[in-house]
C-alpha cells in the first residue's frame, strides 16, 4: 500500500516521503517527509512532558 496524501503544485500525487516530485522535479513540501512527522511527534511529546511535569502529574504518574 502505497500512501499518496500530498498534491505537488503541479497536481502531481506525491508519494510519502518523497524529496521531489517525480513529475516536474521540484521540491516538495516538509510535511511529505517522515521524519518531519517523527520530529514534530517528539516535539509534541517533549512538550506534553513539560507541562505534566510543571503540574506535577509526572510524579504522580511514574
Ligand atoms: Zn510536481
Amino acid at each position: 500500500m502505497e500512501l499518496r496524501l500530498i498534491r505537488c503544485k503541479c497536481n502531481y500525487k506525491l508519494r510519502m516521503g518523497a524529496g521531489t516530485c517525480p513529475y516536474c522535479f521540484r521540491a516538495t513540501p516538509l510535511y511529505n517527509r517522515y521524519w518531519f512527522w517523527i520530529a514534530m511527534i517528539l516535539g509534541i511529546a517533549g512538550l506534553v512532558t513539560i507541562v505534566l511535569a510543571e503540574r506535577k502529574v509526572a510524579a504522580a504518574l511514574f
